[in-house]
């Protein structure tokens, strides 16, 4: 089975209040943020027409990868969802 295929199997609740992730204003990406649009497994991170990374983190499954990478650097900000929104995984 696909990665993609089991990804499909979760379920989100999206918290548009309150974005759990949120990129620093920046002209041109930096390294850790150029290395997260290959390196979340969901491919929240990409390139807009500006060539900035943007984040659409609707389909985050909370791994943290980003987190290693982007917040020691402060090229990024990372909160857990509140109760009730984010991930819910479907396992089996
Ligand atoms: Fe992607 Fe994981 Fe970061 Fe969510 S926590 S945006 S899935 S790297």
């Amino acid at each position: 089975v696909r990665v993609e295929d089991k990804l499909y199997q979760n379920r989100y609740q999206v918290d548009s209040g309150k974005v759990h992730i949120k990129v620093r204003e920046h002209d041109k990406p930096s390294g850790p943020l150029r290395a997260l649009l290959t390196a979340c497994p969901a491919r929240c991170y990409e390139l807009n027409d500006k060539g900035q990374v943007e984040i659409t983190a609707d389909g985050c499954i909370e791994c943290g990868t980003c987190r290693i990478i982007g917040e020691a650097s402060g090229d990024i900000e990372w909160n857990y969802p509140r109760g009730g929104y984010g991930i819910s995984f479907k396992f089996g």
